[in-house]
């Protein structure tokens, strides 16, 4: 088996890359472990408005319902509301991310990319310490792919990272631990993706409740992993429903557990290798939003690995134009969302209230990101010290 680029994992990050380097002229695997592309389901299924522009997937099959906007609400009940524009990667669309994996392997094998499932890559091949490409075991027959690029889309923690030397492991308190329920028989009339912070409802993280059409909802909790034990998150969710006069009437019909890298990205390109979307911590370190990103980045890695192909140059130097693309794309929007989570870390439950209070009539569809930090140090001026690292990145985001 020998092809020009070998895509581990088809997840959105993998299909989209295998297409677009299909697309540019490279002959493309997929491998897949799992029996199906998007089962088990592991995702909030919120994404951006984003994707629209992009035109990366037919139809409207993948889309369960549409977004006004967001609403976040502080420890005390405070609520700000954002549009849809401005509300961040995971505000736009509730998705059915099964069917919108599919869709986009769908797209990836139309451009000519083979996909196999049920394929598991074990080991990096190599030859006198140059990758030339993976081992895997699929049913029980032992594989050995060769391929000139390794693209590992493996998702959180990459194996495939971690056996090229790039250490991809979390600490945790750069991991939040997530579980969620979809829920029926909920009222969920309007259009928002709500948020709910505060220590004691999830520390570190949020509780989310994204609306799947008028009377079912995804409703999870990330916490993150230094201030969390074992079954924590499902037992604040468990408590955050059975307060809630809306939720604790609804049956929940589906349940899941994973985690979400909230880190700074580690390096996505060696020699004859390249990593996208969760394996190199494409992630918003805020939202926790993976999915617009792994799309972006992508494009610009299938790209990038259809002219390496044309010129037979597969070198970190040449393949670096993926990671110079995507750091322009995001990469600024991803450090200052890091230092952002590490500020707001730092808030009690009070200073969320009274950070709340403070901008809560401001009209959010008219703001930047920037002018929100800077209403915020106008207000409370103390704010100013701890911000101001921030002042300089968001003015150039
Ligand atoms: C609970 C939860 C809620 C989330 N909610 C949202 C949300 O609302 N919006 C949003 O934008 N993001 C959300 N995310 C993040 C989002 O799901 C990820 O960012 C996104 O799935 C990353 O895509 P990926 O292709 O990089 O990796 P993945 O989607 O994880 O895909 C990796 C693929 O690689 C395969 N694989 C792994 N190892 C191997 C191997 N050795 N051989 C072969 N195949 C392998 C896996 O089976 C998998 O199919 C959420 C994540 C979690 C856990």
């Amino acid at each position: 088996m020998k092809y020009d680029a070998v895509v581990v994992g088809a997840g959105p990050a993998g299909t989209v890359t295998a297409r677009f380097a299909a697309e540019s002229g490279a002959k493309v695997l997929v491998i897949e472990r799992r029996q199906e592309i998007g089962s088990p389901v592991l995702c909030g299924e919120g994404v951006s408005r984003k994707i629209d522009e992009w035109g990366m997937l037919d139809g409207k099959r993948w889309i369960a319902n549409k977004m006004e906007g967001a609403r976040i609400y502080s420890p005390d009940g405070t609520m700000v509301k954002l549009s849809a524009e401005m509300a961040g990667n995971e505000t736009g669309y509730v998705v059915y991310r099964d069917i919108f994996d599919q869709e986009l392997a769908r797209k990836a094998s139309e451009a000519g990319a083979k996909i196999l499932m049920n394929t598991n890559a074990t080991e990096l091949l190599t030859e006198k310490d140059k990758i030339i490409g993976v081992k895997a075991k699929r049913y029980d027959e032992d594989l050995e792919i060769e391929a000139d690029i390794v693209v590992g889309c493996d998702g959180v923690e990459s194996k495939i990272g971690q056996w090229a030397g790039i250490e991809t492991r979390l600490d945790p308190k750069d991991l939040e631990t997530c579980c969620q329920y979809t829920l029926t028989n909920i009222d969920c009339k309007d259009a928002f993706c709500d948020f709910y912070l505060g220590k004691k409802i999830a520390p570190g993280g949020y509780v989310w409740i994204f609306p799947k059409g008028k009377d079912i909802a995804n409703v999870g909790i990330g916490v993150l992993g230094n201030l969390s034990e074992s079954g924590m998150p499902k037992k604040l969710l468990d408590d955050f429903i059975s307060n809630n006069p809306n939720l604790k009437n609804g049956n929940p019909i589906r349940f899941l557990a994973g985690a979400v890298p909230v880190a700074n990205p580690v390096e996505s390109v060696r020699d004859n290798l390249i990593l996208v979307g969760d394996s190199a911590r494409q992630v918003d370190p805020i939202t926790g939003g993976g999915i617009t990103h792994c799309l972006e980045a992508g494009k610009i890695a299938g790209e990038t690995i259809g002219k390496a192909v044309e010129q037979q140059q597969f070198d970190k130097e040449t393949l670096s134009v993926y990671e110079t693309g995507w750091k322009e794309a995001f990469g600024k929007k991803l450090k200052r969302n890091y230092m952002l989570k590490e500020i707001f870390l730092d808030f009690e439950d009070k200073t969320l209230n009274m950070l709340a209070d403070s901008i809560k009539d401001i009209k959010f569809d008219e703001i930047s990101t920037f002018g929100l930090v800077k209403a915020l140090v106008l207000k409370h001026p103390t704010l100013l010290m701890k911000l101001r690292p921030l002042m300089k990145i968001s003015s150039e985001v």
